[in-house]
């Protein structure tokens, strides 16, 4: 298993992290598999979802913020409930098809690191499970 190390910059801040699981990935020398990428934090997540335009993750972001307001009535004594509710909306992990050696993404995904309680550093577990080529 390979662990990224990202450093986030804001409270809530999508960030991009697709070349950094494609290397990781490749470390691995596996040719044909299923590559998992895995955020052990209670207040972030991990997300596929558009490069291209970098309005469209401002929009993911925004339209999270107002589902899940900062503020609102929660129990949760820390004061981040919104950030843990947010964690499990976008979810702590992503798969990704391996195909001679990389990463199978449609044109215009991207893997996005999803900060809810920034900034902090945040650690990324990337692991690939190999599978038997079909002969
Ligand atoms: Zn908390």
């Amino acid at each position: 298993m390979e662990t990224l190390t990202v450093k986030t910059s804001s409270r809530t801040d999508l960030k991009e992290i697709t070349g950094e699981v494609a290397s990781a990935a490749a470390k691995t020398g596996v040719e044909e598999g299923i590559c998992m990428v895995f955020i052990p934090h209670t207040t972030a997540g991990v997300t596929i979802n558009e490069n291209a335009d970098p309005a469209a993750r401002e929009d993911l972001a925004s339209t999270l913020d107002r589902m899940v307001p900062w503020d609102g009535p929660y129990r949760h004594a820390e004061g981040n409930s919104a950030a843990h509710v947010k964690s499990s909306l976008v979810g702590h992990s992503a798969m990704v098809p391996v195909h001679e050696g990389r990463l199978v993404l449609g044109t215009w995904q991207g893997i996005y690191l999803c900060e809810f309680d920034g900034p902090r550093t945040r650690k990324v577990h990337v692991q690939v499970m190999s599978l038997a080529r079909p002969t």
